[in-house]
């Protein structure tokens, strides 16, 4: 939370695009701030569904939605398909891997 010029610069990372960081993500208001949401998939799971899927009453894509276009009328929110990988508490920053190729990808120094 860095302030520069008497302002507070407010930067969120919310992990995961489940019920609860879509919530958070949809309800979060501080003048400003960046909000960076990391799913490690690109669409949003309706689980109390799972089970009409299962049952063929109905098909997977009606209960997975791009997270990015729920998430499409909140400017203040990137969204990042990775996986966390950990913490890094000396650096103050969490650690992402790529999901193709388990390699690290990002450093994200919000913490
Ligand atoms: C079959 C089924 C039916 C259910 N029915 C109901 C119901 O009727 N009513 C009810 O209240 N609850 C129900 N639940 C429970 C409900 O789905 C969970 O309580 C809820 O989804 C938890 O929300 P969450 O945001 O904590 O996590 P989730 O919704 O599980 O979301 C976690 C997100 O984080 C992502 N993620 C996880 N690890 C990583 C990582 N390392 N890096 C990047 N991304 C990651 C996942 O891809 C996922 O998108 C049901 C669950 C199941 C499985």
């Amino acid at each position: 939370m860095p302030a520069s010029q008497g302002r507070v610069h407010v930067r969120v990372v919310v992990l995961g695009a489940g019920f609860g960081g879509l919530t958070f993500c949809q309800t979060f208001r501080f003048p400003g701030a960046e909000v960076t949401v990391v799913d490690r998939c690109n669409y949003h799971l309706f689980t109390p569904l799972l089970y009409q899927v299962a049952t063929a009453g109905l098909s997977a894509p009606e209960i997975a939605q791009p997270i990015r276009s729920i998430l499409s009328r909140h400017q203040h929110v990137t969204v990042l398909m990775d996986e966390a990988w950990r913490v890094d508490l000396v650096a103050m920053g969490l650690c992402l891997l790529h999901l193709q190729t388990r390699r690290p990808s990002h450093r994200l120094t919000h913490l």
